[in-house]
Order: C-alpha cells, then structure tokens, then sequence
C-alpha cells in the first residue's frame, strides 16, 4: 500500500488527480488508507475519475495487487445521483449515496436522527438476551451493566453528542438489565437509578452516567488536539474552523457543522455542570504544555474526567459507605442496600403494595418484619450479634438499626486494619442474618444461633484467605480463638 500511497501523492503534486484542498492550509487531500481499506477523495471531475482508474491499473501491473471493484463503491457530494451511476461505469464499481458505514462509523450521517443511533441500541438489546441476565444475581449483572453496557458504545460516543433521547433510552435498557435481568416482567426497582450513577464517594454505587462518558471521551479530542498539532486531522480540522491559527485555543465554526463542531459543543455539557473548561484544558503559561488533573502519566484519562463529571451531577453526599474488597460483591451490595433501608423485607413489599403473605417476623411473630428488625433487633439478630462481638472479643452492644452497626464497625478501635476487619465481619454477619430469614420464608429450614455463627466464621475466613489482598489469615485455630488478632 506503500507503494500506492507513493504514486497517489505524485499525481496529485503533478496535477494528474486533483484532491480536495483544505482551505487556510496547503493541505490537498487526494486519498485516506487504513490497513488495506483505501478511501480516494478528489474534485468532481472525469479528468480525476479516468485518472484514477488509470492510476489503479499500473498499480496493479507493478505490485499485483488488484483492486476489488465489487466491494467499492463511488459517492458523489452534491451531485447527483445519475450522475455519479453515469461515471461510476469507467471505474466499474457500484454508485452509492451518503450516508455510509466507514470502518464501523457512520459518515455522512445526522448524528441527531434516532436511527443513526439504531445499531448502538439493538447492541445493547441484543447483549441483555445473550447474557441469560435470569441466572445472574444483582451484584453480577450490576458489573456487567457497568463493564460492558457502559462500554460498548464508546466507539461511537468517542466521536458523535449522543441526544438526550438515545441516552435515555440506553440508560433506560441498562436500568431495566440491572432490575429484571430481562425485559418482560417487572419487578420493584429498590434503588433509584440516579444513585445507581452517582459515584461511590458521594454514596452511590458508581455504575457512572453514559451522557458524562459521552462529554469526557469528546473531551480527549481536545487533549489530542491540543497536544498533537502538527498531525494531519488536527491540521484539517484547523483549517476548517481556525483560519486565525490559533493551535492552544479549541474552537470550532458552528456553522460548518461536522464532527468537530460536535466535539466543541460539548462544551455546552461542562457548563451545564457548572464546571470551568479550563480545568480540564489548561496549558502553562508557555502555552507549550498541557497541565490538568486529567492527564496522567501523560495520558488523558477519561475515567478521571467521567468521574469529575459524575460526581458534579450529585453534589449531595448520601453518607459515606466502605466497599469493602475483601467481601464479595453480592454481600458488599446487599449491606450497600441493606444501609439505606432497600431491601425486600415484608414491610417494604408491604408500602410498595406486593402482597405478602404475612407481614410480622417469622420469628417473634407479633413485630412487623421490618429490614431493621431482621438485621439487629429481632431476638434471633440479637443472639448471633452478641456472639459474633463475643467471638472478636468486643465488648456486648445492642443497636437498634443497620447503620448503627455498619458505624460502630466503622468507628471501632484505632488500628485501621481490626477496623477493616470487624467491618467485614459485620458485612458477613449480617448477610448471613438474611440468608437465614429467606432459607426459613422460601426452603422452611431454620437456623440456630450457633449454626449461624459457625457459618459467619467459615465464609469468612473464605474470603480473608483468598480474596484479601494480605492473604494474612491463614490459621483456622487462631481464627476461631481471636479473630481481631488474625490481622
Ligand atoms: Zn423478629
């Protein structure tokens, strides 16, 4: 292809192939290869188009490698169609109109239509049908929404403001994922979507905000352009819309539209968070370098910025929560839902009108079966919390509601470590605590005090050994005697 380039380039110095001169520069674009794709770009003219012909030709009488007219394709820009069938012949490709598919992006397309966006949203459709989402828990399809959902597109919105409507509608499937595991039948949604988004810092669960994704990968555009200048797209897009050669500045001619245009406007989306531009694009005072908080290691990093973005959309703070490595997902979400008083206990089904065959407590039988109740005040909750204390060696507490114990965890002792480590106990307690509430309500089994105990200890010691990144405990005895101590 080399070799091709080499003789496009002469054609076009020579006057043979007349390219598209970009205005402002001494730029003629006459061809665009990536890998063995080749697109050829030139003045509307049977001069060029014979030309080129001639030029593919003699390629091929050199190299031996013939061109495949079947897969090619002619367009016209402003001509019309008649036209562009007429000439296409001497070529012996197929006329074809805008908008196409280049290397899986759409060109020549209103990226504001609906149906531009159709293939992004059939992905996404057809992702939740292939991941059989039934069999997965909360906790499993949360990180799928987050890791493949989130991501899929990123191609597109690497380049194009994705409308309101399309990130609604994606959010949307990704709600309905992450709640149903399909889309026929519904169920309750326990949290509400925005906190699902807001970041972890403010007390979110950090699945992040597609439209902030959207706004932070146009934003790297900035960053490359700024930082690479001299490469040839940043030197057409230069052309087009900064005819005063202002390379530090981004800025784009609205009324030229295109792609960069849209990389400008997102702009607009920064503001709307009332966040400053120039934090993110700010140059030393040489205006030779980059300096941001968003360049890393002198890379741009997108993440950092979605999450600047993401935590500018929730500036409210909903209480700090501790996610825990060391515990597995589905309990760290659980105790996450259990902490802001959202899981299915028989009077939250009860206010959202789900009937049930009872509301009391299975166990005291004459209490309303609240998440509270369940998890620290019930006589059963009680009994296992007063050993577990016992077991760690921590004096007898009595609390009275989830975030009690989650801060009394939090707050225990100086050493960060036992800290961590009575939190995870307390994370482990109180899963089992509901594990034992559904295996006596859905399988009718239940469970001794001590039972429960012996299972807090042995799941545990399961996750300290091989999911803690110290791997410290290893001594079942020691465990079993004085677990603070394993530390
Ligand atoms: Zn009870």
């Amino acid at each position: 292809m080399e070799g091709l380039n080499v003789m496009m380039k002469a054609a076009n110095e020579k006057g043979i192939f007349d390219g598209v001169h970009i205005p402002n520069t001494n730029i003629s674009l006459s061809h665009l290869f990536y890998a063995d794709d080749a697109l050829f770009i030139g003045d509307w003219s049977k001069k060029n188009v014979y030309n080129l012909s001639r030029i593919l030709r003699c390629f091929y009488v050199v190299s031996g490698l013939k061109v495949n007219f079947n897969k090619s394709r002619v367009f016209g820009i402003g001509v019309d169609f008649e036209e562009v069938c007429e000439w296409a012949g001497p070529l012996g490709c197929a006329p074809s109109s805008l908008p196409f598919t280049y290397l899986g992006v759409p060109v020549g397309e209103n990226m504001n239509k609906k149906k531009a966006w159709k293939p992004i949203v059939d992905k996404f459709r057809s992702k939740l049908s292939m991941w059989k989402a039934k069999t997965l828990s909360l906790s499993g399809r949360m990180t799928l929404a987050k890791a493949v959902l989130g991501n899929l597109p990123t191609f597109y919105l690497s380049l194009f403001s994705a409308p309101i409507r399309i990130i609604e509608e994606l959010e949307n499937i990704q709600r309905q994922f992450i709640w149903r595991g399909d889309a026929e039948k519904a169920t309750v949604h326990w949290v509400a979507w925005e906190k699902l988004k807001a970041p972890k810092q403010v007390g979110g669960a950090g699945l992040g905000s597609l439209r902030n994704l959207n706004l932070a990968l146009l934003a790297k555009w900035w960053w490359k352009f700024k930082t690479r200048p001299d490469s040839f797209w940043a030197r057409i897009v230069m052309g087009f819309h900064n005819p005063a050669n202002r390379p530090w500045f981004c800025f784009a001619k609205h009324n030229r539209g295109g792609v960069w245009s849209c990389i400008d406007k997102a702009k607009n989306g920064l503001w709307k968070l009332n966040i400053d531009v120039k934090e993110i694009m700010n140059t030393n005072d040489g205006g030779l370098s980059w300096r941001s908080d968003f360049v890393v290691d002198g890379v741009f990093s997108v993440a950092r910025l979605r999450n600047r973005l993401d935590r500018a959309s929730h500036l409210i703070c909903d209480g700090d929560f501790w996610w825990l490595n060391s515990v597995p997902k589905k309990v760290v979400n659980f105790i996450w839902r259990a902490k802001q008083g959202r899981i299915p206990s028989a009077e939250a089904l009860r206010k959202r009108n789900i009937q049930v065959p009872s509301t009391m407590c299975g166990i005291c039988e004459h209490v309303e079966e609240s998440m509270d109740h369940i998890l620290t005040s019930c006589s059963l909750a009680r009994n296992v919390i007063t050993m577990v204390l016992k077991w760690c060696n921590v004096l007898p507490q009595f609390f009275s509601g989830v975030n009690e114990v989650l801060d009394f965890a939090r707050n225990w002792g100086h050493c960060p470590k036992k800290k961590e480590l009575l939190t995870c106990i307390i994370y482990g307690t109180l899963w089992s605590l509901w594990k034992a509430r559904n295996d006596r309500i859905f399988k009718e089994e239940s469970s001794k005090p001590a039972k429960i105990l012996d299972y807090i200890k042995t799941s545990i010691f399961t996750w300290r050994k091989y999911r803690s990144s110290s791997g410290d405990i290893v001594d079942w005895d020691k465990w079993c005697c004085a677990p603070l101590n394993c530390t």
